[in-house]
């Protein structure tokens, strides 16, 4: 197989590196296998951007996304909430808390914004750009469009749900948007993989290798 011809990146492409934080690391109240081998790799694209949002999931005590909130709920099932389906997680990311810091590996000082999301106490928020009630903006895409940002490459933890949201609201802002798919771990429950995939792939969200960035590694 050729090489597939490198993706040039320039000042209007933004890296968004989703949600790399202790609790989703091995390890971590919710972790997500291999979320560490990542680290070194995102701050290796972070290096090539312009524009870089690292993400920070910073849910209060008692989150409604925990099943810990929900009596007799047990995690990863999916629950009726006020705003739709949502399945419940362990407890994870509490602010400020050790699970909820990014990891220290990570080279937060490309990054000209840190997002935290998730923290109003009834509502989710997968996505760095829209919460779970599928209205409430983050603000995100505007400060993205302040800065002349037409491309939103995603890259981070996990692959089939904060990693898929943020890209699937990126194409539904109007930005071309791309997974960088080795440079992302997924948790996998129950297909949700295969389903991001296919929502992905439905919306034109491109999946990509590292590799079309940085040139083939040697
Ligand atoms: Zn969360």
């Amino acid at each position: 197989m050729p090489m597939a011809s490198p993706i040039s990146i320039d000042s209007q492409d933004a890296l968004l590196a989703i949600d790399l934080q202790a609790d989703f690391m091995p390890g971590g109240a919710l972790a997500v296998d291999g979320g560490d081998e990542i680290v070194p790799l995102v701050n290796r694209l972070a290096s090539r951007f312009d524009h870089v949002v690292v993400t920070q999931d910073w849910h209060p005590p008692g989150h409604a996304s925990f099943a810990s909130s929900h009596e007799g709920a047990e995690p990863f099932e999916t629950k009726r909430l006020e705003f739709g389906d949502q399945t419940l997680w362990r407890d994870h990311c509490v602010q400020g808390t050790p699970g909820a810091e990014l990891h220290p590996d990570l080279a937060v000082d490309f990054a000209f914004v840190i997002l935290r999301k998730g923290m109003r106490p009834g509502i989710d928020s997968y996505s760095a750009f829209v919460e779970a009630d599928g209205k409430t903006t983050t603000g995100l895409a505007a400060m993205l469009k302040a800065r002349g940002v037409k491309r939103v490459f995603a890259c981070g933890l996990a692959t089939d749900f904060c990693v898929a949201h943020s890209a699937l609201d990126a194409r539904a802002e109007g930005f071309g948007a791309f997974v960088i798919e080795d440079a992302c771990r997924a948790i996998d429950a129950n297909d949700s993989l295969s389903e991001a995939w296919a929502r992905m792939n439905a919306a034109e969200v491109w999946r990509i290798q590292s590799a079309e960035i940085l040139g083939p590694s040697r």
